[in-house]
């Protein structure tokens, strides 16, 4: 399903209207409000996250495993949902992987990534067994002696730091100077390192950029990271069992994004998986995302609790912004502010229309959930809802910022 909206947004996602009201798992946005019995919520549809990694699975090789990068929406309902779609979790902290284990997850499916783990995550790690992305050779030196007095070896990959960047990315994550990783120019000593030491080397990471709406870029990137990887097994102590080369699919937010094309990243993942197999014959080769498996899913809603008109400007103002949705405030990452899809949930298409700006109660012109926009005519009580929410919205959002109760989350 997909809706396209009046004000330029098109909307990829997974919501239809029904008398005017957003749907979301089939109920209408008022039958899911009075359900809360209070505003801002987020809610989150597990139908339109199996879709896509059905969608998904359907399009790119078999061969290929799909991992849920937890930090994109940790709430336990939804990482317990993907956990029965997907083959892996990957987690960014300690406090992460025990959300995944708490799901039932196996530890040889949860892998650990993240600059500046700390001593005790590392330990934590290694107890239960999950894969460590290794990042530095700090971290090295630490789980080689928990490994020298621990009875199970922990188990680890390598981050790499490739030597190319993922173009036109929202985030670049790899490539030049970078905390992430380490460079791949050091990666063949590390290896000869690891021989003698008592590690379980599974493989390699390399994770280039996020948010990218090119397939051609992702394309491009994918064959690099397969090279790369190649050219670093060649290396390794024991053969590689596990190569993940990144993720970076995008969605669209912004008014005339498109959403990314699978097709041509399918069919150049067919070649690179011959050449993983001709080269690394034992090895699983793992994509991980997720914005692209759950960001269309979910959406954030607020209520108008004041309509005011500054010199000849309308004002809607709303009980919720950036403080639970950092990302649509347009404080996260992007350089230019732009607005995130918003409609009022109650009124979505609605023939009588109206510029206004949406705020949040913040005491700062930072908290601005939709500038100057195209929509229905609103008033107090009715529901704005921003669309494309359900990844790096309330988990990338100082809560605490002017001590407003925080929203609740729902996963219907
Ligand atoms: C953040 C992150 C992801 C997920 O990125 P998305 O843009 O949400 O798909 C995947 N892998 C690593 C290593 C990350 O840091």
């Amino acid at each position: 399903m997909s809706i396209q909206l009046p004000n330029g947004h098109a909307v990829h996602a997974c919501f239809d209207i029904k008398d005017d009201c957003l749907l979301i798992g089939g109920r209408s946005i008022l039958d899911i409000a009075n359900q809360v019995g209070r505003t801002p919520f987020y809610a989150y549809d597990r139908q339109a996250m199996s879709r896509r990694v059905q969608q998904l699975r359907a399009s790119l090789p078999r061969d290929i495993h799909l991992h849920y990068a937890v930090k994109a929406n940790p709430m336990p309902a939804v990482v317990q949902h993907m956990l029965g779609l997907v083959d892996g979790l990957d987690v960014a902290s300690a406090r992460e992987m025990q959300v995944a284990l708490d799901a039932g997850a196996n530890a040889d499916s949860i892998s650990l990534a993240g600059p500046g783990k700390s001593d005790a995550e590392l330990a934590r790690a290694a107890a239960a067994g999950i894969t460590i992305n290794i990042e530095s050779e700090r971290e090295i030196r630490l789980l080689a002696t928990i490994g020298s007095q621990a009875a199970k070896r922990p188990r680890v990959a390598i981050r790499v730091n490739p030597d190319f960047e993922l173009k036109s990315s929202g985030m670049k994550m790899g490539g030049g100077p970078k905390q992430f990783g380490i460079d791949a120019e050091r990666v063949p000593q590390v290896l000869n390192d690891l021989a003698g030491l008592p590690l379980d080397f599974r493989g390699f990471h390399i994770f280039s950029g996020s948010q990218n709406l090119r397939s051609e870029a992702i394309v491009e990137a994918q064959q690099k990271s397969v090279e790369l990887a190649i050219r670093l097994a060649a290396h390794a102590p024991v053969p590689v069992r596990s190569l993940n080369i990144g993720g970076g699919f995008g969605i669209p937010y912004f008014p005339n994004e498109q959403p990314l094309d699978v097709a041509p990243i399918a069919t150049s993942l067919q070649i690179q998986l011959a050449k993983i197999r001709q080269h690394m014959p034992h090895a699983q080769t793992v994509l991980e995302f997720g914005r692209y498996l759950v960001g269309e899913a979910g959406i954030y809603v607020c209520k108008v609790i004041d309509r005011k008109i500054s010199r000849g400007q309308i004002f809607l103002v709303v009980d919720g912004g950036l403080h639970h949705h950092l990302s649509a405030s347009g404080n996260f990452g992007q350089v230019i502010r732009k607005n995130y899809p918003v409609v009022i949930g109650n009124h979505v298409m609605g023939e009588a229309r109206e510029t206004a700006t949406v705020v949040g109660p913040l005491c700062t012109p930072l908290d601005l959930l939709a500038d100057r926009m195209d929509l229905a005519v609103a008033d107090v009580g009715d529901l704005v809802v921003v669309l494309q929410s359900g990844a790096y919205g309330l988990t990338a959002s100082p809560t605490r910022f002017l001590s407003h109760p925080e929203p609740d989350e729902l996963l219907i």
